[in-house]
């Protein structure tokens, strides 16, 4: 069990890693659970292997994070930690992203809250909308009640390098860089919303168009980011934008030798761009001058959140307890590793 104060220290990286329940599948299956939390930022891997005499032993490898949240934590536990702190950054003219990265299943779109198919959860009860809910409740406040601030939101997806607008029937829209490196995504829909309830219709509305007008719904969505921005304006200039990112499935990225052609263009993109979203977390975490930005559209178009003096970033590492899942698990948590 985690007990912890709300953070105050200002980090510009936060990584954090969240470990989802076994589900009933896996229970039946009678999967061994290879995961254990043992304090609020250590997380430890029990690898079993074999002996040469062909008996077993446990490999335990050990990570260290700003935040560890085992199983028993709520969508609501994880967000106050993870991207609670970086709503402030947005009334303060900066830039905040939040990264849900891991495996397919691990629980990235279960944690961001964009998925409302009506069984687990809905809407409501994820990043998205605790971070828009926020958003309204500082609106609110004497401080910001009389600044003339608006709340607009986008939701896109990139899908194979190409960007597609989730709250216009999936229009296929342009990326353009300037001559003064400013990057526009051409005819993106910018929706106003007045309220956290406006909000969640939105999301509601892209999160279907999300996995909407495929056979194989879930199988594209694991291939495609999802990044939804709550953006505010004073008199129509933007002061701050909120990126919460919805990242592909890692292991697509290891379809690069699949027999398909497809699948693996597919594969190589998702591995280019999420190799460039590391080297530019690292960048602004190291206040380095040169941000790689272009080496993939999802960089390229999140390039003002990582440069800077106020953007600041979270990194959720999602992953699944199962032994079955280990491998997958240990490059997750190596990747995260990397980012701090
Ligand atoms: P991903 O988006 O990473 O592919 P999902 O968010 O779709 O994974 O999660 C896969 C399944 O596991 C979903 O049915 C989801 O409801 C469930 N799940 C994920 N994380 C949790 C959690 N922390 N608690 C309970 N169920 C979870
Ligand atoms: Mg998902």
């Amino acid at each position: 069990p985690i007990s912890i104060t709300d953070p105050i220290e200002e980090h510009r990286i936060c990584v954090c890693v969240r470990k989802r329940p076994l589900n009933k599948q896996e229970l039946l299956k009678k999967e061994c659970d290879v995961i254990t939390v043992p304090s609020k930022c250590v997380l430890l891997v029990h690898e079993p292997k074999l002996k040469v005499d062909l008996t077993k032993y446990l490999e335990t490898q050990a990570f260290r994070f700003d935040f560890s949240f085992d199983e028993s934590s709520s969508n609501e536990m994880v967000y106050r930690f993870t991207a609670r702190p970086l709503v402030q950054t947005i009334f303060e003219g900066g830039k905040a992203t939040c990264f849900a990265y891991g495996q397919t299943g691990s629980g990235k779109t279960h944690t961001m809250g964009g998925d409302f198919s009506g069984r687990a959860q809905n809407a409501s009860k994820g990043i998205y909308a605790f971070a828009s809910q926020d958003v309204f409740l500082l609106l609110s406040q004497p401080k910001y009640r009389n600044q003339d601030l608006e709340v607009y939101v986008t939701f896109f997806e990139i899908y194979n390098g190409k960007v597609f607008d989730l709250l216009n029937k999936k229009a296929k829209l342009r990326v353009l860089e300037d001559g003064k490196q400013q990057v526009q995504v051409v005819g993106l829909q910018e929706r106003q919303v007045g309220c956290a309830e406006d909000v969640i219709r939105m999301i509601e509305m892209g999160s279907a168009c999300r996995t909407s007008g495929q056979t194989f719904a879930n199988a594209s969505s694991s291939r495609s980011h999802a990044c939804f921005q709550i953006i505010l304006r004073r008199r129509g200039k933007m002061l701050g934008k909120f990126s919460l990112v919805d990242l592909a499935g890692n292991e697509r990225g290891a379809d690069t030798s699949s027999a398909d052609r497809q699948t693996r263009m597919e594969g190589a993109e998702i591995n280019k761009s999420l190799l460039a979203l590391k080297e530019c977390i690292r960048a602004l975490g190291q206040n380095k001058s040169h941000t790689p930005f272009r080496e993939s559209k999802l960089t390229q178009v999140l390039r003002d959140s990582f440069i800077g003096t106020n953007s600041r970033t979270c990194m959720i590492a999602m992953i699944s307890p199962g032994m079955s899942s280990c491998e997958y698990t240990l490059n997750t948590l190596r990747y995260a590793d990397r980012v701090k």
